[in-house]
């Protein structure tokens, strides 16, 4: 049938305004994504023809939201650093705050030429895809042992060319085809805690839990990884970790008690300070 694009807007609009505050913003990429009308086609209210099936498709999409799966798992794909990235149930969904470590890593490769940088824990690869794609020149590596995120950062490296060099294997294990040193070593491992585990918001309880557990207080990964990979620095290489709200004292001690130097906590833009780097400085 044509129908105009508003009422389509509307109806998916009120439905999901029993249960969410956002959702005008979903309802228009949610309607966007099926009829595959652009944001001016939608403001200025168009006629489209709507089959069937898409009306099937944005039932079965509604239903699946009012159950809390996260919108962006129904749209298939997310926005990070300006690319767009391929996710579904599976993987953790790229956030607005991890740009940030995207930023600070992006700024300490600036003028280095042909530096080695590593991403462990890449999941979608939206940071080790971002780096390769921003410094083109960098020779990146990435580690992921979920199979499932796997497939994602596959198709997302493929995307944007298959500059990153993918391994497919645990960061807590040896990865003989890893390189010995870097220049940068970079991850946004999982570290929520156990309590915050206990209490997660319904969408990202849909996430995979293997990319949010950071054992009891959240710092396993951080632990681990300073321990394991530290010593794989290049003299003036740099440690980058995303860090979650409130732990950038104890991630800075971990760093501190590893022997890096130049510590170094950076804000999100909401001003939680999200980012702790530290440098390995030749004495
Ligand atoms: N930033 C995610 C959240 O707050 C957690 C992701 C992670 O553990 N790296 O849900």
């Amino acid at each position: 049938m044509v129908i105009s694009l508003r009422s389509v807007y509307l109806y998916t609009k009120n439905t999901l305004s029993n249960q969410f505050d956002t959702a005008g913003q979903e309802a228009k990429e949610l309607v966007m994504a099926i009829t595959g009308a652009s944001a001016a086609d939608l403001y200025l209210d168009r006629q489209v023809e709507i089959s069937l099936e898409q009306q099937a498709k944005l039932e079965s999409l509604l239903k699946r939201r009012m159950a809390h799966e996260p919108l962006q798992y129904l749209l298939g794909e997310w926005d990070f650093y300006g690319r767009t990235f391929v996710v579904g149930p599976g993987v953790l969904i790229p956030r607005a705050d991890t740009e940030t470590l995207a930023v600070v890593c992006l700024s300490f490769l600036k003028g280095k030429t042909a530096p080695r940088v590593l991403d462990l824990c890449t999941g979608s690869g939206c940071l080790s895809v971002t780096v390769a794609s921003e410094q083109p020149d960098a020779e990146v590596w990435a580690v992921e042992k979920s199979a499932e995120a796997w497939r994602y950062f596959c198709r997302n490296n493929e995307t944007y060319g298959g500059k990153v060099r993918g391994i497919f294997g645990d960061v807590l294990t040896e990865l003989p085809e890893l390189p010995d040193s870097f220049d940068l070593i970079l991850s946004n491992p999982p570290y929520l805690t156990a309590d915050e585990m206990r209490d997660l918001q319904p969408e990202v309880a849909k996430e995979p839990e293997m990319a949010l557990f950071g054992g009891e207080d959240g710092l396993f990964f951080h632990r681990e990884i300073t321990a394991r990979y530290a010593g794989r620095l290049k003299p003036g290489g740099m440690l980058a970790y995303e860090i979650g709200m409130g732990q950038q004292q104890k991630v800075s001690e971990i760093l501190n008690n590893s022997g890096l130097k130049s510590i170094c906590q950076t804000p999100d833009l909401h001003g939680i300070i999200r980012v702790v780097t530290a440098e390995n400085k030749f004495s």
